[in-house]
């Protein structure tokens, strides 16, 4: 299946065993980088340091025959699937005991990782998902509007209408009065078919709630255009597309490219404010340590992550709280346990206080406050 919303990802972030741990699995197989035979052989490694890995951990009997059910399942999935498997990553979540299995195809290369958690390890598609938007990719010329919908780099065709308007008055008629009235008449035409077009945006976006809007059409419609279409939609309206782009696959590129840049200038914004924050002592923490602490203290208002960035730390197995090493936790005095990937923890615990997760590609100015930071409720 392929990796195509948030419900998806919430579903799985949701998933919980009362007495079982789960295997969550990430494979980079990007062929544009690696061979075929490469991509065989980190899979094969991944599974085997997996093997390796699982007969070292202290678990009960019925937790560690499910985890080993996982991995001889996704060996399968290893020699069935994979050689045909199309796409820039793989994910897989299992946990047998629960007769849970999901395999997702991903449009962005993972790290490769292999955890055993008792939750699921949904970081990764979190990451690739906030770096995509639901773009509608409005075209529009004299005669014909068509809407598409871009997510995730697939683009749909949604909808399309043709109006009846005259062409344009080439010449200037047997008299200039006649050929000015005949010019307002298309002009009249013209503009109801515009308006029509604008509504029926309107009408797309009801329904699927796009996050960006990017119009082609001619630069000379341009202002016409925009002034038709509701507040809604020109506050979304971030992109211009060529008129003429007919191919949906060039329409793709071209819509990919200008959500890429989008994204960078969005990414960098929120850098920048971040450290802008820090410096003047505002509302604002940041490196791992600190984060962590305020994020116990539930006074996180939104956690600024490196992609991919993680760290080993521990939780406190009786109140959760989540240390960067601290061996007995202070508030309850219990022995705290080793986690392989802290900062997964923080997104987990950050998703269940409801507090939002952004991202940022490095490198970025957060690399100068140790790869993490978040904005304070106070
Ligand atoms: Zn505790």
């Amino acid at each position: 299946m392929k990796l195509s919303s948030q419900t998806q990802i919430q579903t799985l972030a949701g998933f919980k065993s009362e007495s079982l741990w789960t295997t969550s699995f990430f494979l980079d197989t990007d062929k544009r980088l690696k061979t075929k035979k490469e991509v065989a052989v980190s899979f094969k490694n991944l599974l085997n340091e997996g093997r390796t890995r699982l007969d070292a951990l202290d678990l009960n009997r019925v937790r560690k025959e499910s985890l080993h059910q996982d991995l001889e399942k996704i060996a399968r999935f290893g020699t069935q699937r994979l050689p045909s498997f199309n796409g820039a990553g793989l994910a897989i979540f299992a946990c047998h005991g629960a007769k849970l299995w999901q395999d997702l195809t991903l449009p962005r290369p993972p790290r490769n990782h292999l955890f055993f958690d008792r939750s699921l390890h949904i970081r990764p598609l979190l990451s690739i998902r906030d770096e995509y938007h639901r773009i509608c990719a409005f075209l529009l010329n004299r005669q014909e509007a068509r809407w598409y919908e871009i997510f995730m780099e697939e683009i749909e065709r949604i909808d399309s209408i043709r109006s009846d308007v005259p062409g344009r008055v080439r010449e200037g008629g047997w008299k200039g009065y006649e050929s000015k009235r005949i010019e307002r008449h298309i002009d009249a035409h013209l503009h109801e078919h515009f308006k029509r077009a604008a509504q029926k945006t309107f009408e797309l976006f009801k329904k699927s709630r796009f996050d960006w809007l990017f119009l082609g059409c001619q630069e000379e419609y341009r202002s016409d255009v925009e002034s038709l279409l509701h507040p809604y939609l020109r506050e979304r309206l971030k992109g211009r597309l060529k008129p003429n782009s007919a191919a949906p696959d060039k329409i793709l590129r071209e819509a990919t490219e200008i959500e890429r840049a989008l994204r960078a200038e969005k990414e960098a914004a929120l850098a920048q404010s971040l450290s802008s924050e820090l410096e003047k002592g505002g509302r604002a923490v940041s490196s791992l340590k600190n984060v962590l602490g305020k994020l116990n203290t539930a006074e996180i208002q939104t956690l600024v992550l490196t992609r991919n960035f993680a760290k080993e730390g521990r939780i406190c197995p009786k109140c959760r709280f989540l240390y960067l090493d601290s061996l007995r936790c202070p508030v309850c005095q219990v022995k705290t346990e080793k986690v392989q990937d802290i900062v997964h923890e923080s997104v987990h615990a950050a998703l269940d206080k409801k507090i939002p997760v952004r991202y940022v590609t490095p490198p970025s100015r957060l690399d100068r406050y140790g790869k993490i930071g978040a904005f304070l409720r106070y």
